[in-house]
């Protein structure tokens, strides 16, 4: 049954309390997601997703961590890196293999279906001659797949490494295929594609479990969970919202969602536990506080009326998380990205000076800041492309060349105690008295406690002189506390360009498509169709195509790389309209581009509805400006931020968008 409200966790399980949990339990709701069509299907959705989930936390709570990464197309917390390592090839050739046909035959299969998992669906079924595969699943009745041998399958190949790693990942998935049903198969392939195609994300499935934890507290006895008292009361639901609130607010200090889930299991809807287990901690990265643009000095002042403020350079490096723990020694000093991932292995130099020079009073820390590229013979901050020339896993001689400094700007936690809810001025002052400065290697962000125009002019401008891409405003007394993953408004970044141009922020977009090139770019792509990210919907909107700004030894480059994510049909979390590309791309990579300004259009479909029902909000003369590697695709400029750019334009800049290509 597909209503929450109608649905029985014990008695429409078909599966007993004890019993291992059978892979089509998954799989059935898998197919009833897919049927979920129109304007409910956000809700039935949760609503699918927090039935399995309930019956889980009845008869086999233990599951429930796995089972709600599963979901997730993940195998563990982003902070440790547990991929699959899965091309296409190797999945041609697995699904190949699996249907007893040439990978050729595959392929040509792949460009009706669009999906490998549609392909060993039929292509499984089909199978007449079953050779090699399928032949011991036809003579033994076979043991219906569990979960547990499903994801325990992902978490092997995730740990194939060496020369034969290839053909290792290739025998479990065949291993895995050969006792699958057809429809097992198809959602196990597309686990390994890393897209179930239900048109949900992790947002949703935080919701389901809040609500699966409201309709069934872990704590309780089924008996009482089966009578369904209120279930559509305003009450309940306002119970699934500080449930989900209360959740999300622990990971973001605490995003290990698995551990999260085992301390709910013990606390149920006690949130004031859940947050005194899941808090800050040391090796474990905070989800980093944002900021939100502002289009001047003026727009600041207005902001910050009446409340103390400073402004400090706004460093163009990569954000560097720096977690420090003198007893560990095997991890003392840990790196963690603005998407959470370690970059511990990529900068060896900064945990060498980090190990070298933490002051001996200090047992731990964590010490927000930007890692930037440094010359040191002409004692200025080198540019952004700099950084990003370092190989990311074997770092090599040539890569500690380029020395990189830290620019600390925040200090989180000290020795022992968190210091997120202290305001600004306490964590600054607790850095400059905790850490020492050493050129080239540690600064402090460079700041002014300034309240004047014209000072705060001043600094931007000398920012902008010593390489900055400008300032980063803060809150210093009142509304200053650190507010991990918030976009806050007391935090306000002004950037050089938003004078320049007139308009707000750059934006960060996800290239999804694009034609090919014609005279110099022939046999390359020569223009892009880029997506925002409708974090409500969890859906890719297309925003414009682009070309400018891409130099030649970058189209080469990504030809090469985007050739690799070339898909037959528009990814299915893509919203579009009438615009067609020559090629379709699996959303993957964020660029940040900038524009002139923002209009309506027929053709494209971000923020689509909010302005007018047919036209949604494209950009003008857009243009590249680089990778933005340290960003997910849930990380990309937000449909609700577009909406909001647009609209703090001045009126005579929303016409409609003549039916111009933008290039
Ligand atoms: P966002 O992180 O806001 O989504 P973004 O990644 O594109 O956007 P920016 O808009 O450029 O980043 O601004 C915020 C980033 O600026 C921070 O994530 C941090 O990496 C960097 N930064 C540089 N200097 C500072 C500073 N003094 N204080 C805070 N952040 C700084």
């Amino acid at each position: 049954p597909t209503s929450a409200n109608g649905y029985d966790p014990i008695n429409d399980a078909p599966f007993y309390r004890g019993q291992a949990i059978p892979f089509s339990f998954l799989t059935n709701s898998l197919c009833e997601i897919e049927q979920c069509k129109g304007k409910r299907s956000t809700q039935q959705i949760k609503d699918i997703i927090s039935n399995v989930f309930r019956t889980t936390l009845l008869l086999c709570p233990e599951e429930l961590p796995d089972m709600f990464y599963f979901f997730c197309i993940k195998l563990g917390p982003d902070y440790e890196s547990n991929e699959t390592g899965i091309g296409l090839e190797l999945l041609s050739n697995s699904v190949a293999k699996a249907c007893g046909k040439s990978v050729k035959q595959i392929r040509e299969q792949y460009k009706i279906d669009g999906d490998y998992g549609i392909v060993v669906e039929k292509g499984k079924g089909a199978q007449k001659s079953l050779g090699n595969f399928f032949k011991k699943q036809e003579t033994t009745k076979a043991k219906p797949l569990t979960f547990r041998k499903v994801y325990e399958s992902f978490q092997k190949i995730s740990k194939c490494s060496g020369n034969n790693s290839q053909s290792e990942k290739e025998t479990i998935i065949l291993k895995l295929l050969q006792e699958a049903t057809n429809e097992e198969a198809k959602y196990i392939v597309r686990w390994l594609q890393k897209n179930l195609k239900t048109g949900a994300a992790e947002k949703t499935y935080l919701a389901a479990l809040a609500r699966s934890i409201a309709y069934t507290p872990p704590n309780t006895k089924p008996m009482i969970v089966n009578a369904r008292i209120g279930m559509q009361d305003y009450q309940f639901y306002q119970k699934c919202d500080y449930l989900e609130h209360g959740i999300n607010e622990a990971i973001c200090e605490f995003p290990n969602h698995g551990e999260v889930i085992k301390v709910l299991l013990q606390v149920g809807d006690d949130m004031a536990k859940l947050k005194q287990q899941c808090h800050i901690r040391i090796g474990i990265p905070v989800k980093p506080m944002l900021a939100k643009p502002t289009k001047g000095i003026r727009e600041v002042l207005d902001r910050f009326e009446q409340q103390k403020f400073t402004c400090e350079y706004k460093y163009d490096g990569f954000r560097g998380q720096i977690h420090f723990d003198r007893s560990n020694l095997d991890k003392q000093v840990m790196i963690y990205s603005r998407n959470l991932e370690s970059m511990t292995h990529q900068y060896p130099d900064v945990v060498e000076f980090i190990k070298r020079t933490a002051s001996i009073e200090l047992d731990t820390f964590i010490l927000d800041s930007e890692l930037v590229a440094f010359d040191t013979i002409n004692n200025r901050i080198l540019p952004f492309q700099v950084l990003t020339q370092r190989s990311r896993k074997n770092v090599t001689e040539e890569d500690l060349k380029t020395k990189i400094c830290v620019c600390a700007f925040d200090l989180l936690y000290l020795n022992g105690k968190s210091l997120l809810k202290e305001n600004f001025t306490t964590r600054r002052s607790l850095m400059h008295y905790h850490f020492k400065e050493k050129e080239h290697s540690l600064i402090f962000a460079k700041y002014k406690d300034a309240e004047a125009v014209e000072s705060i002019e001043e600094f931007l401008q000398e920012s902008i002189k010593d390489s900055c891409e400008g300032l980063m405003v803060k809150t210093l007394e009142s509304n200053a506390t650190y507010e991990p993953s918030k976009r806050s408004l007391n935090w306000l970044k002004l950037k050089k360009d938003y004078l320049d141009s007139g308009f707000g922020d750059s934006l960060d977009l996800v290239v999804v498509g694009a034609d090919f090139g014609k005279g110099k770019r022939a046999g390359l792509y020569g223009s892009f169709l880029m997506a925002c990210f409708d974090d409500n919907l969890e859906m890719l909107q297309t925003i414009t195509m682009m070309a400018s700004g891409i130099t030649d030894d970058q189209m080469y480059l990504f030809h090469e790389m985007l050739q690799k994510t070339e898909i037959s049909r528009p990814p299915t979390n893509l919203k579009y309209k009438d615009k067609s590309v020559d090629v379709w791309f699996q959303p993957r990579y964020v660029w940040e581009v900038k524009c002139a300004d923002l209009s309506l259009s027929p053709v494209y479909c971000a923020s689509l509805g909010s302005i007018e029902s047919n036209r949604g909000i494209a950009l003008r003369f857009p243009r590249f400006i680089r990778e933005r590697p340290d960003k997910n695709i849930e990380d990309a400029t937000s449909s609700n931020q577009i909406l909001e750019y647009f609209k703090s334009q001045p009126q005579h800049l929303n016409k409609e968008a003549e039916e111009e290509e933008f290039e």
